[in-house]
């Protein structure tokens, strides 16, 4: 009989009420956490691999300007992106990372390269554009990562001098992505530009193995959005991993231990979506919502963005 498969992706989590959501603006969030869950789902019904599959849903979604990766990242604190990916291989443990890079298209393919090819797991700033352009991925200019509302976002923060998590509208737009493909290997991807306003050189959890993403064929795989320093704190998805591993424990326990209890403690607000080797989804939060989607061969097709 063939594995089951599944993705899950998020769009990053946050205060995100219905009351300042617009029809239009829904729609189109929507739309794009739909086109990203399609993407990975037909390469893994297709009995492709679930690293394509995590790939290709965040290359979708880091080409969205409404999610910050890739061309929608925020702002630092010099006015400038710096951008964090990671993904990771259940299959093998083999891991690829970039962080603190600009000008590279699609942080999470660079990622990818660095895990296939470099002999390395983490790569950061101008080593890791150096080592994108030798490998001959698409590049872009600072322009092409301008958008006017990230630009915004960061001229209020300015203001008042915080990092965005310190707003009064909290919002944490990292994307994402974890799938099983049919031949029961599992695997996690994530991508970011970080926290507006966030200290020039500042790397958040997103490309640290274990905290933000994290993939073993044994447990689960895992993509995290939220406050990174927090959640590299916790070592949220490494965590979760180990209650199933050492301690029995489902998924959905497991996760609820860590998001709703463990980070909630330290005052750690975000989520994450995960799924486990028998292909069983779970998209917690401990925030007002998060944007998030998944299909899956046994059931699961939805999109969701607030807590009900
Ligand atoms: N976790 C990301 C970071 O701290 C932010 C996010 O999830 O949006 O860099």
């Amino acid at each position: 009989m063939a594995h089951n498969f599944g993705i899950a992706v998020h769009g990053g989590a946050g205060t995100i009420l219905r009351s300042t959501m617009t029809p239009e603006k829904q729609a189109q969030y929507e739309g794009a956490l739909r086109a990203a869950t399609d993407a990975g789902y037909h390469i893994l019904a297709a009995g492709g691999s679930s690293l394509d599959a995590v790939a290709a849903a965040v290359t979708v979604l880091e080409d969205f300007p409404l999610f910050n990766a890739g061309r929608g990242s925020v702002f630092n604190n010099i006015g400038k992106h710096e951008m964090d990916a990671s993904v990771m291989w259940g299959k093998t443990l083999e891991a690829g990372a970039v962080c603190g890079i600009a000008n590279v298209k699609n942080p999470v393919q660079l990622a990818r390269v660095v895990m296939e090819r470099s002999g390395h797991v983490l790569l950061c700033g101008h080593g890791a554009e150096e080592f994108a352009r030798m490998q001959g991925l698409a590049m872009e200019t600072d322009e092409w990562f301008y958008t006017q509302q990230r630009y915004d976002q960061w001229q209020e923060a300015l203001k008042e001098d915080a990092v965005q998590l310190d707003h009064t509208e909290k919002k944490f737009g990292t994307v994402g992505a974890v799938a099983l493909d049919a031949s029961g290997h599992l695997a996690a991807a994530t991508s970011t530009g970080g926290m507006t306003n966030k200290k020039y050189g500042r790397v958040g959890d997103s490309p640290i193995p274990g905290a933000g993403t994290y993939a073993n064929d044994a447990t689960c795989a895992i993509s995290c959005t939220g406050h990174g320093e927090l959640f590299i704190r916790s070592v949220v998805a490494h965590d979760i991993s180990c209650l199933m591993e050492y301690k029995g424990l489902s998924l959905k326990e497991a996760c609820h231990i860590v998001v709703q209890d463990k980070l909630v403690r330290i005052g750690g607000e975000g989520g994450l979506v995960a799924i486990d080797h028998a292909g069983n989804i779970d998209m917690p939060f401990n925030s007002e919502g998060m944007y998030r989607a998944c299909r899956s061969s046994n059931g699961y097709n939805s999109v969701m963005i607030y807590r009900d």
